[in-house]
């Protein structure tokens, strides 16, 4: 699938959409999901346009690789999430049900989320 940059993640990138933003440096913008799944629920988006992960891990250079992965462990920490744990979520395409075609990592936590899948 070819990025289409009117997807919603882009919007907020830019500044044309609102988001609850909890965190941004160079390579990453953090926010909460409009429609949490868990008590705390933030997305992690990189600066950079790509689809999914598998994409991503295609385009993506080694150290903006290191630098996104090190931001979504900062945001885990800032959330609180270290001690009691949380889960990072990817979905890539119609069989993880990808709904927004602009990499991201969710982060879940807040509660004990169970296992892995229902
Ligand atoms: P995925 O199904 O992995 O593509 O996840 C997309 C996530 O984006 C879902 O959990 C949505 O609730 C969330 N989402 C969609 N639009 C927005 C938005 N404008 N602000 C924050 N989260 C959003």
């Amino acid at each position: 699938m070819a990025y289409d940059s009117n997807n919603v993640f882009a919007k907020i990138l830019r500044g044309e959409i609102p988001c609850k933003k909890v965190y941004e440096d160079e390579f990453a913008l953090a926010f909460h999901d409009i429609a949490p799944d868990a008590p705390v629920h933030v997305l992690v988006v990189p600066k950079i346009d790509c689809v999914s992960f598998d994409d991503f891990s295609q385009i993506a250079s080694a150290e903006f690789m290191k630098e996104f992965f090190s931001s979504v462990q900062k945001v885990a920490k800032e959330l609180g999430l270290q001690e009691n744990g949380y889960r990072i979520i990817t979905n890539h395409g119609p069989d993880a049900s990808q709904t927004v075609h602009h990499f991201h990592v969710h982060i879940l936590g807040g509660k004990n989320l169970g296992r892995l899948l229902p």
